[in-house]
């Protein structure tokens, strides 16, 4: 089975679970320091980054599981992880 880069399973199967639930961080995209390089959204394992009109990155939270791997890659510190506030 083939797999996109940056991703662990296909997108099909975590839309199904909405592994946005798991999370107790959130990342939050800084755009003013963003160089839309486009790693986020590589490294992404639930390939839940996608951009905007302007082509910034802007995260599914619906799927988005907190792992925290795209604010570790991020080249330029525009991305912080927060605490989830339920
Ligand atoms: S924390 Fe970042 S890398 Fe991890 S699932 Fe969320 S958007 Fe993707
Ligand atoms: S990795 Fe960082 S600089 Fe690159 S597109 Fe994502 S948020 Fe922007």
């Amino acid at each position: 089975m083939a797999l996109g880069l940056g991703c662990s399973a296909k997108p099909g199967k975590a839309k199904e679970n909405r592994t946005g639930s798991w999370r107790t961080f959130r990342p939050e995209f800084m755009h003013e320091k963003c160089t839309k390089c486009g790693m986020c959204t590589q490294v992404c394992p639930e390939g839940c980054i996608g951009e905007d009109d302007l082509g910034f990155p802007v995260p599914d939270y619906d799927y988005c599981k907190g792992c925290g791997l795209c604010v570790e890659e991020c080249p330029s510190q525009a991305i912080e992880m927060k605490k989830e506030e339920k």
